[in-house]
């Protein structure tokens, strides 16, 4: 699949990105630090079991990572992405599982956040959602009904029921390509899209440092940095 051939007959792209599109920007990925998060284990604080038992390790945690990402910039593949979006006739739609808010500050408008996002805060009392930049340790009061200490990361945790699944199926049953970015393969259901893809007849291609743990269901595997291979896709897709 090279040049003009790429895009021969595709009009509808979906586009699943993970840690690894954010890699480069200084954000660590869940897997490159062998399972450990800051040293955490994933289920010490990316499980609502772990925030009932612990919240204030939780918290802090998330505060930490809150203060992280809006220390760090896009890099080349968030902009190439969003130049894509930006020049893409048909329909498109990015689906992350990042929860960082690098696509939409590199330009990207038609994305869906499928794990939540770092800068929101949800109150579990009136379940508003609330554009949050600080911290939640001090267990603030929610903006919207005023109760103190029910305001948790508005993320999806392991267990828990990512966002819109509905609409990503929807895109997904009339996309022409699937195009799986910098991630593990190793996080369901957003590890499955790929076979879902492949049960339709659509195109597949993943690009990723190294193959994923569903690399051999891709038709076409790229691997390098996305730096490099997400603007030269791009580039082919866009017939530069
Ligand atoms: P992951 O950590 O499991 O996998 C990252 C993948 O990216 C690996 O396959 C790795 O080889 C690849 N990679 C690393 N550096 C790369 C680079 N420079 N270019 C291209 N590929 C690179 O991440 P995942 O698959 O997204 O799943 C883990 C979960 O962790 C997700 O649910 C996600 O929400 C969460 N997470 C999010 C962030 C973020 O928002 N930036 C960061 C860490 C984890």
């Amino acid at each position: 699949m090279r040049g003009n051939k790429v895009r021969q007959g595709i009009n509808n792209i979906v586009i699943l990105t993970g840690a690894g599109v954010s890699a480069e920007s200084g954000i660590d990925t869940f897997r490159s630090a062998g399972g450990l998060w800051e040293q955490h284990k994933v289920e010490d604080v990316a499980t609502p079991e772990a925030f009932a038992r612990d919240p204030d390790l939780v918290l802090r945690f998330y505060d930490m990572r809150r203060e992280r990402i809006q220390q760090v910039e896009p890099n080349a593949a968030h902009y190439a992405l969003a130049r894509l979006d930006a020049a893409w006739s048909g329909n498109l739609l990015l689906v992350t599982q990042n929860v960082d808010d690098l696509h939409e500050r590199a330009g990207t408008q038609r994305l869906l956040h499928m794990h939540g996002e770092h800068l929101n805060a949800w109150c579990s009392a009136c379940d508003e959602r609330h554009l949050w930049r600080g911290t939640l340790i001090d267990r603030p009061a929610c903006p919207a009904c005023g109760i103190a200490g029910q305001l948790r990361p508005d993320i999806v945790w392991f267990g828990e029921m990512p966002y819109r699944m509905d609409e990503i199926y929807h895109a997904l049953n009339h996309a022409d390509l699937f195009v799986s970015i910098g991630t593990s393969g190793a996080v369901y259901p957003a590890a499955g899209l790929v076979r879902e893809a492949r049960k339709k007849g659509i195109k597949t291609l993943e690009l990723n440092l190294e193959p994923s743990h569903g690399a051999s269901w891709f038709e076409e595997s790229r691997h390098g940095p996305a730096t490099e291979l997400v603007p030269a896709w791009v580039e082919e897709m866009l017939g530069g």
